[in-house]
């Protein structure tokens, strides 16, 4: 990848201010490298710093995407924050395309934004996609975490050119990357996306419960995520977990696993962890999974995700 900025300081600053001025290329250039993603925020609900989950990390829902020249962002967490500096490392003034799909505005998957750095460079754009919160617009949920007396800075005086777009379509682009998205079963409206890249496709549902009593709503939630090599996907609580939180909107890991081999995916990752999960326990979660796929002569891999973990796509 070339870069095209100068190691001046004067230069550096003019071609700040030009690049403020023109349209941003796609800051990855459409290089042969394979479509990855890298895991910057694992947890659910609530950050869980300490030493008790070093193994898997304690930020919340954040995954990198970078295929077919474009860098997308599953989710806004406080992983954001740490894609954030990396970006800012990389890039430097070099301007920044990038685009924000959240899945809902719960705060786990929205609160790293007020400190996501790319935001606050002038030559750099940032699309946020999402659907409708419950009751306000999504532009006005978001705008409303950094509203004082909750954060200094608002959304909108943020130097970056920030563009926040309400889908209405379940299905469109992203430079070449095709995006399905579809409702998931959780708490007001939220959904999961499917993207179709050139090496492979990636499912995302953060927060989803599998509704066993409906096996209609199950069926096409198969037919959605069919052939997927990546699927991430909520499965908070074990078993006897779940039999305390049905109805919570979140997924139970037995009934995930069989979607997965059901579904034929690849690879899945287990995500959005239980605050209240210590590396132990979900290492424990992870042999589990894979003991129900040994059980059933599958094929699918299954990791627990862990914050700082590249995967390439299609491999
Ligand atoms: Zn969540
Ligand atoms: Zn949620």
């Amino acid at each position: 990848m070339k870069n095209t900025s100068s190691t001046d300081g004067k230069s550096r600053s003019a071609a700040r201010a030009a690049a403020a001025k023109e349209r941003p290329v796609p800051a990855v250039s459409r290089s042969p490298a394979p479509a990855r993603l890298k895991f910057w925020g694992v947890r659910g609900s609530i950050p869980t710093p300490g030493p008790t989950t070093v193994r898997y990390g304690g930020n919340t829902s954040c995954v990198e995407v970078r295929a077919d020249g474009q860098i997308i962002i599953l989710d806004a967490g406080t992983g954001v924050r740490l894609l954030g500096r990396q970006l800012v490392a990389e890039f430097d003034t070099r301007p920044l395309d990038l685009t924000l799909l959240l899945t809902h505005t719960h705060w786990d998957h929205i609160q790293g934004l007020p400190f996501f750095l790319p935001a606050y460079q002038p030559q750099n754009h940032l699309r946020i996609l999402g659907y409708e919160g419950a009751r306000h617009g999504l532009e006005v949920v978001l705008a409303g975490q950094m509203e004082s007396p909750f954060f200094p800075i608002g959304l909108r005086e943020v130097p970056a050119n920030v563009r926040i777009e309400e889908l209405k379509e379940m299905s469109f682009n992203v430079g070449p990357v095709r995006v399905q998205a579809r409702f998931a079963n959780h708490p007001s409206k939220c959904v999961g996306y499917r993207l179709f890249t050139s090496d492979g496709s990636i499912a995302f549902f953060p927060d989803n419960e599998l509704d066993q009593r409906d096996a209609g709503a199950n069926r096409k939630m198969i037919d959605f995520l069919r052939g997927a090599d990546v699927l991430i996907m909520d499965t908070q609580f074990d078993t006897e977990e779940y039999q305390q939180h049905t109805g919570w909107g979140h997924g139970c890991l037995d009934d995930v696993v069989a979607l997965a081999l059901e579904a034929k995916v690849k690879k899945l990752f287990l995500f959005h962890h239980d605050p209240n999960h210590d590396d132990a326990k979900i290492s424990q979660m992870q042999a589990h999974a894979r003991k129900l796929v040994a059980a059933r002569k599958g094929k699918l891999q299954v990791e627990a995700a862990r914050e700082g973990v590249t995967v390439e796509i299609g491999k």
